[in-house]
């Protein structure tokens, strides 16, 4: 119970400070989390209709000041109010990152709004080119209201006084949406931020970060699901533990699989939540705190359709591209823009908010195996099957596909001491029955997974030209 004091008093400063603070910066990032916190319980039809009073002055300002929009209308003689319904998006063309890229910036930059609105961003190019657009910086308070929602739903709300332990690539870049007002703000209600190198995923370097904390504070990890798995890892290998365990793992940045997901859980003894940021719409959708299941999308930030190969959307359970709508980005709209990932629709949660869903996030678009018989796996599901199906928890610390040619798959995998090479020619035999259609698995043990060119790790890769 001792415990429990520093951290109440913690959030009382944070209820009765944050306001000032709101009124002394212009900032509104308080004010919009309440309104999150309020509205994530309305009927999803009242959210739908919210979300199409914003996108229809969206869509006019698109056609009216943005040329690469005006002409796709033109060109598919859709009027903005022939969109009645989010359904009806599926009524437009998809744009992609190659349309956008190539009338950067004069062709899908708005030509009435000041620049002092535009913030440049860059993608990190993990899939190719880097891809540079403008956020909209009347969006922060929403982006950053949404960031502080879904921590609350984590278990760690703002003014709890947590230490975050950010696994991540760059340490200049700590966290997403670390804006200089949300630094202000936290270090105000006592949070801390710590460092932890993704790339060298040294459990040395967790434990020490770990024995720096005073007894009374609380942490949680925050990070690429791969990095935060390789310290689990190296912790389980030695035999080690934590002298205090974080309160949470928020995994973000990449496809979490059931086999991280376990080895992170058995390390951490802790919760694992699923935190879908894209760089184009940062904190979009989480885990549910009521049903792991499902991920809930933040509908107030975008319109989220998952779509099959011909545009119309996906029944739940169903698996399909993501195509957003950001509808706080009136700089360089993103109407039905194809985000590069793909996800299976999610049906209503039974837990009562009314936010849509998500079942999964199940990666980016080219991490897929195809089979001629025309199977599609995904990183989630070869993750679920050698966690849950084939057990190989205790004997594998992390694998990585790779289809060689359209019926071969090379299962690389990094062994525990309990890994024999029967073992390997059963998960050989196991995959084929599962993967079917003749396809041929060869285990191949290798001492460490390499990362792509921007450290994130892929499970799946494709030599095949067509993905
Ligand atoms: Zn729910």
């Amino acid at each position: 119970m001792l415990t429990a004091f520093p951290s109440r008093s913690r959030r009382l400063t944070a209820r009765l400070s944050l306001p000032l603070y709101e009124r002394l910066s212009g900032r509104r990032f308080w004010t919009e989390l309440g309104r999150l916190r309020e509205l994530q319980w309305r009927p999803a039809a009242e959210l739908e209709a919210m979300a199409l009073q914003r996108l229809r002055p969206l869509l006019a300002h698109a056609v009216a000041h943005v040329p690469y929009y005006r002409d796709l209308f033109e060109r598919t003689g859709i009027r903005p109010s022939d969109i009645k319904t989010v359904a009806d998006l599926a009524r437009l063309p998809l744009t992609g990152k190659s349309d956008l890229r190539s009338g950067f910036p004069a062709g899908v930059v708005a030509d009435n709004l000041p620049a002092s609105r535009r913030f440049k961003m860059q993608t990190s190019g993990s899939t190719g080119l880097p891809f540079d657009f403008y956020a909209d910086r009347t969006d922060l308070d929403r982006r950053i209201g949404s960031f502080l929602l879904f921590w609350e739903w984590a278990g760690a709300p703002v003014g709890d006084g947590v230490v975050q332990v950010v696994v991540s690539l760059r340490p200049t870049v700590t966290v997403q949406s670390a804006s200089r007002w949300v630094q202000t703000a936290r270090r105000f209600v006592g949070e801390q931020v710590m460092h932890v190198s993704g790339i060298k995923a040294n459990p040395s370097e967790l434990l020490a970060r770990v024995s720096q904390l005073s007894s009374r504070s609380d942490y949680l990890l925050w990070g690429l699901p791969s990095s935060i798995a390789r310290i689990a890892v190296g912790l389980l290998d030695r035999n080690n533990s934590l002298a205090k365990l974080p309160r949470v793992v928020i995994s973000t940045g990449e496809s979490l699989t059931a086999a991280d997901a376990s080895v992170i859980v058995r390390a951490f003894r802790c919760p694992i939540v699923n935190h879908y940021s894209a760089y184009e719409v940062l904190h979009l959708a989480q885990t549910c705190p009521d049903n792991p299941e499902l991920l809930h999308i933040n509908s107030e930030r975008a319109i989220l359709r998952v779509v099959r190969a011909d545009g119309s959307t996906a029944a739940p359970a169903e698996s399909g591209r993501i195509v957003i709508t950001d509808l706080g980005n009136w700089i360089m709209p993103f109407i039905n823009y194809e985000i590069g990932d793909w996800a299976e629709a999610g049906s209503m949660c039974p837990c009562g908010r009314g936010f849509p869903t998500l079942r999964n996030v199940e990666g980016r678009l080219g991490e897929i195996i195809r089979t001629p018989a025309g199977k599609m796996i995904s990183p989630v599901t070869l993750g679920w099957f050698l966690a849950h199906v084939r057990q190989t928890a205790g004997y594998i610390w992390e694998f990585q596909a790779i289809q060689t040619a359209a019926d071969a798959i090379v299962l690389h995998i990094v062994p525990t001491a309990r890994f024999t090479a029967e073992f390997a020619q059963d998960l050989e035999r196991g995959l084929e029955e599962f993967l079917g259609g003749g396809m041929a698995v060869k285990v191949e043990k290798v001492d460490r997974i390499e990362l792509e060119a921007s450290g994130k790790r892929l499970v799946i890769k494709s030599e095949l030209i067509s993905s």
